[in-house]
């Protein structure tokens, strides 16, 4: 009971005390948003923007869809510093998280990342109703919109569509993924895409099967290409 008051608290600390590090819940300094320059600097980056065709990454999808480069900001890990951002970015409704820290990435894109030039349009995968409902927002959308402000692309959320409830993903092996999701989304506007290079954009990639079924319905609607960029990734 006292560890749920106090489980309780800190979600009430964190909705009243936006200055508190996410990560280590020290105080903000005057020029820190979200985490303290110690645990920024902290972040377990990838650079995999530095190696975007590297094979181990696209692997995921090799014989299944083709996917021009993937990118993920930090690597996930139970328990980390990630695992705070995106729990805060997805359970406890702060999606200026997700824009923020995507901006920080697109900085490091914009300025590292030549292929990155190459994106026309970025594209978050989307949520069921009533999950973004239940949600308030779609995470995803938020980081796309803060790619889109860093990197000067624009951020389309009418493009794909989550027509069908997705079950949970946690207690399924890849196949059973796949199966579950190959008929989640679909294409409207599908003009807004056409011969143009798309970026999905997601908060973290595990094993791929939901960005494939996305990166599927893009290429049958006629886009040029599809990439990759997601906040985290899981090792596996
Ligand atoms: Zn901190």
């Amino acid at each position: 009971m006292i560890r749920f008051i106090r489980a309780l608290l800190a979600d009430f600390a964190d909705l009243l005390f936006p200055t508190l590090c996410l990560g280590c819940t020290n105080s903000l300094g005057e020029n820190e948003v979200i985490l303290c320059t110690k645990c920024r600097i902290s972040m377990p980056e990838t650079n995999q923007h530095k190696e975007p065709y590297a094979a181990d990454l696209l692997n995921k999808f090799a014989g299944k869809v083709p996917v021009r480069f993937l990118a993920s900001y930090v690597y996930f890990t139970k328990g980390g510093l990630v695992q705070k951002l995106i729990h805060g970015i997805k359970y406890k409704g702060r999606k200026e998280v997700a824009k923020e820290v995507a901006g920080w990435y697109g900085y490091q894109l914009r300025l590292e990342s030549n292929l990155i030039k190459e994106i026309d349009v970025l594209i978050g995968v989307p949520l069921h109703k009533s999950r973004f409902q239940q949600r308030g927002y779609n995470q995803a959308d938020w980081i796309a919109e803060g790619l889109s402000e860093a990197l000067n692309v624009p951020n389309r959320t009418d493009v794909l569509i989550c027509k069908r409830f997705k079950e949970s993903q946690t207690r399924k092996n890849r196949l059973e993924r796949w199966e579950n999701v190959k008929t989640v989304f679909s294409v409207e506007n599908g003009l807004a895409i056409q011969d143009k290079n798309v970026a999905i954009v997601d908060d973290v990639i595990t094993t791929g099967a939901t960005i494939e079924a996305c990166a599927v319905k893009l290429l049958e609607a006629g886009c040029k290409s599809v990439s990759v960029l997601t906040l985290a990734a899981v090792h596996q």
